[in-house]
């Protein structure tokens, strides 16, 4: 039996952990939920959309499976998000990007995992204003949080059978900071030779993503780059509902979509739940549990493929809980 902590989320996360859950569930792997409340909806009563209790599930099960949470803009809370990924020291942000066939793209061939480094850069949220009319905020990159992303890429590229690591940066400009994680990335990325590496300047990243995505495989990169990369290669292949991501520590691991929390479709039963599940196929490879893993992704990839039962962004007019039904009926 496992332990995983459930955070349904804010805005539409609800209805997509729900989803979530209906298919993992038919796969029949024996999961007690450990549900807790984060975010917008516990805010007014304990003045903190990161209760204690969060951290304490989290930190006794180890495992958590999250649906997005809001963050204000410009004023208001800080991100959960970011919180709880610090907090459990979450260092590698995981993010697979492939197409799957029955979605409209213009590209047919990529299979791209962002590997984002979760816990320092501009993330770090250390900013301030000088005066009223000029803000600063403080980039922190260290040697120790570089060598341990670089590292996690490179062995996620060995033990998934991928044989390139690309390291994104902009050390043409920032010769400190993103020097030293270019500098940290090809030394780490020495000790691994049956890895291809080399590194590209982010911006010219982008450009090569949209025109030439097969040409690359596993990126690694800082925490903002991360963030905006990772959304990007979302759009190569049919959007943000269908993009999981995991973030992983040394001690425990949050399975959550890339998407946020669509606040506009909330209770519209409208949302696609495939980043959700796809996000539980991670938690349940983490597990151990790799044939109901395999076989959730199967039923999940034959729904796509067939476009009968499928939600708007996809084509289709299904609802988010009639998506999850017939992925769970397959598994
Ligand atoms: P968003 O990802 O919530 O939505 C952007 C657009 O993407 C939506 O309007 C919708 O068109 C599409 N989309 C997103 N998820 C989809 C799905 N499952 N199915 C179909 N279409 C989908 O981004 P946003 O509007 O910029 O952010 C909303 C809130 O979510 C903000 O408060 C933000 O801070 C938060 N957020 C949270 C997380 C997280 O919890 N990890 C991540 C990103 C954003």
């Amino acid at each position: 039996m496992h332990a995983v902590t459930l955070i349904p989320g804010d805005g539409t996360g609800p209805e997509v952990t729900a989803a979530a859950r209906l298919v993992i569930e038919a796969a029949g792997v024996p999961i007690t939920w450990e549900e807790v409340q984060a975010g917008e909806a516990v805010m007014a009563k304990y003045g903190t959309p990161l209760p204690d209790y969060v951290l304490e599930s989290l930190r006794r099960t180890r495992v958590g499976f999250k649906g997005p949470l809001t963050t204000p803009v410009g004023t208001g809370f800080r991100s959960v998000n970011v919180a709880l990924r610090r907090e459990l020291d979450l260092y590698a942000n995981v993010r697979p990007a492939r197409t799957y066939a029955g979605i409209k793209s213009r590209y047919e061939q990529v299979d791209l995992v962002v590997v984002r480094e979760n816990t320092e850069d501009l993330y770090a949220g250390i900013e301030h204003m000088v005066g009223p009319d000029a803000a600063e905020s403080i980039k922190i990159i260290t040697r120790r949080a570089s060598e341990r992303i670089v590292r996690y890429a490179c062995e996620y590229a060995v033990s998934h059978q991928r044989h390139k690591v690309t390291a994104v940066h902009k050390a043409n400009i920032m010769k400190c900071t993103d020097g030293l994680f270019l500098e940290v990335a090809r030394q780490v990325a020495g000790t691994y030779p049956q890895i291809e590496f080399e590194d590209r300047i982010v911006d010219n990243m982008c450009m090569q993503l949209v025109q030439k995505p097969e040409r690359y495989d596993v990126l690694v990169m800082p925490n903002l780059y991360g963030d905006i990369v990772s959304d990007l290669c979302a759009g190569l292949v049919g959007g943000l509902g269908v993009v999981p991501g995991a973030n992983i520590g040394a001690g425990a691991a949050v399975f959550e979509p890339v998407h946020g929390s669509s606040p506009k479709y909330a209770g519209q039963d409208k949302v696609n739940p495939t980043a959700m599940i796809l996000s539980g196929v991670m938690m349940l490879e983490y597990l151990g549990e790799w044939e109901a893993a395999r076989r959730i992704e199967e039923a999940t990839a034959a729904v796509i493929r067939e476009g009968k039962t499928v939600t708007y962004d996809l084509g289709g007019s299904a609802g988010t809980m009639a998506m999850a039904a017939a992925i769970a009926a397959r598994v």
